[in-house]
């Protein structure tokens, strides 16, 4: 290992490697604190001809490399699976290369945050429409593609963040690097559009959970921000699981392009408010859903016209209570909207009781379904209260098992943020290792229902990948496929080993 430390770090220099063990282990984890895998090396390159021979070392050496943005995967995606290897930290590449103000296309280094980008596209009274995930303050911009990232904001409007992807420099796993869309034709004075010179490759490392090649530059559409907008916060009636998923389709049949249209649990908004997560809750406590909108306008007519509209749906046809204009009056859309709470909103969420340990289980789904998903969520968690209550008898508190906001993303689906929360093995001074073994095998389980509905994982890490494939959920003929690609592009299997199962041959 002594040999290869020093040809990489003769590629980035002394001062951009590490394999000491403080920094393996800050490497070692994402979100999940289940599941971990210690790199032998950590290394932080500076841009794509860095990355071309780190990778060209690492196929000499068939060492497998995992790619890293902010850290923010919830799935065990950007950490080794088991022990050893590379983890690739993009985070040094966090640069605005070019805004093209007439075409409105920015270029970024991959390892920018989505609210860098953001920050510095305001000044231009731009912004990415989509704003990427919910954790936009760290994620990267690199890390959301791979993902096919929603839920930072504006996802009703603009759907997932690769929707507004224009084209892609990416360093394949052997080393060579491509740029895709417009700029496939060398002659190409400027990124300006992700579709022609030949089939839409930039879609083939969009969701690609970082097995396919490493993104080093990426060309976005950028959006002038309207200048009016309204944002509205309801109290659901009974039966708010149904109602929710009635009024978005509402809102969608009547074609309004609202901004964001969410819906949050009685339960979470009980929580938030009982735990002085959400302060401006803590008149709901009654255990009833809330759903808000934001909606965008380019003048007060057509606001007004608007908001009219999605009243008449909201109030007047589904019978929902509206809460007061401001934040304090429990307002969550303004918050959300106005004040960029849709980066802080998950963090504060996945706090929420017991507070230890989110086992998150993120996918996509129709909205006229999600009622009787939530409803097999509550079965689940009566099928498992035997292990459930197996907490309750160390710690006092029981597993909270259901579903965060769930919101309106492209067309008539919606991303439902389900999974539990419990606690870790390290519990009030004492390690119980049964409790990492309990874990596992619920998040398992309740992935394995999700996987079951034939809902869609956008986000895929060491988990939901590896489920699909010992469910046998994919369709032989598609792995076949995915698995053909990955072999072409990346023989020695180098990059993200272990995804999908892909392991060497
Ligand atoms: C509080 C919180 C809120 C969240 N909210 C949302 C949400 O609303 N919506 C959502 O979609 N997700 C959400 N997430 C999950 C996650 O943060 C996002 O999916 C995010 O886009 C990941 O970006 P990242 O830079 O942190 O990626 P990482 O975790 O670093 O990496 C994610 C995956 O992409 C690969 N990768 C990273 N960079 C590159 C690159 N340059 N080239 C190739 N592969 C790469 C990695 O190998 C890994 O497979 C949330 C997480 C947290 C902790």
């Amino acid at each position: 290992m002594t040999e290869i430390y020093e040809k990489l770090e003769k590629i980035v220099t002394k001062k951009f490697i590490s394999n000491s063990l403080i920094v393996r282990h800050a490497y070692s984890r994402v979100v999940d604190p289940l599941l971990q895998g210690i790199p032998d090396i950590v290394i932080r390159p500076k841009d794509a001809k860095e990355i071309s021979e780190i990778l060209k070392v690492a196929n000499e050496e068939n060492i497998p490399v995992v790619p890293r943005g902010g850290g923010d995967d919830e799935f065990g995606g950007s950490k080794p699976i088991g022990d050893g290897g590379i983890v690739l930290d993009m985070k040094r590449m966090n640069n605005v290369i070019n805004l093209d103000e007439d075409n409105m296309v920015v270029t970024v280094e991959a390892g920018i945050s989505w609210a860098k980008l953001n920050e510095f596209l305001c000044h231009f009274d731009l912004y990415t429409g989509c704003m990427g995930p919910g954790s936009g303050m760290t994620a990267s911009v690199g890390g959301g593609i791979s993902h096919q990232s929603v839920g930072g904001g504006g996802c009703a409007k603009y759907g997932s963040c690769t929707n507004q992807l224009v084209s892609l420099e990416v360093v394949l796993p052997t080393g060579d690097i491509i740029e895709t869309g417009s700029q496939a034709n060398k002659f190409s004075q400027t990124p300006f559009n992700r579709f022609g010179n030949g089939p839409d490759l930039a879609g083939l490392f969009c969701g690609d959970n970082g097995i396919l090649g490493v993104k080093t530059k990426i060309s976005l559409q950028v959006f002038p921000r309207p200048p009016y907008a309204a944002y509205k916060t309801f109290v659901l009636p009974r039966k708010d699981r149904e109602v929710s998923s009635q009024i978005m389709l509402d809102v969608r049949r009547k074609g309004i392009d609202v901004y964001d249209l969410m819906y949050i649990m009685g339960i979470i908004v009980l929580l938030s408010s009982e735990f002085g997560l959400m302060p401006m809750w803590e008149h709901l406590k009654k255990n009833r859903g809330i759903i808000f909108y934001t909606v965008e306008a380019n003048s007060e007519a057509e606001l007004e016209e608007k908001v009219k509209q999605l009243d008449e749906i909201i109030v007047n046809n589904n019978k929902c209570d509206p809460i007061g204009p401001e934040i304090s009056d429990g307002n969550i859309a303004k918050w959300h909207y106005a004040e960029q709470g849709h980066w802080q909103f998950y963090h504060n969420l996945w706090g929420v009781v017991p507070a230890l340990e989110p086992l998150s289980c993120e996918c996509f789904v129709p909205a006229n379904m999600y009622p009787k998903y939530l409803n097999e969520i509550d079965q689940w968690d009566m099928a498992h209260s035997e292990d459930l209550n197996k907490f309750t008898k160390i710690t006092g508190q029981r597993p909270v098992s259901g579903s965060g906001p769930i919101f309106l993303i492209d067309g008539n689906n919606v991303e439902l943020t389900c999974g539990f929360t419990s606690f870790p093995s390290y519990y009030n001074g004492e390690i119980h290792e049964e409790f990492d073994e309990i874990n596992l095998r619920l998040w398992k389980s309740y992935m394995e229902m999700v996987t079951k509905w034939g809902a869609q994982w956008y986000m895929m890490g060491q988990m939901a990948s590896q489920i699909m494939v010992e469910v046998e959920a994919y369709l032989p003929d598609y792995y076949k496929t995915l698995k053909a690609i990955k072999k072409t592009l990346d023989p020695k299997y180098i990059l993200s080993r272990g995804k999908f199962n892909f392991w060497e041959d």
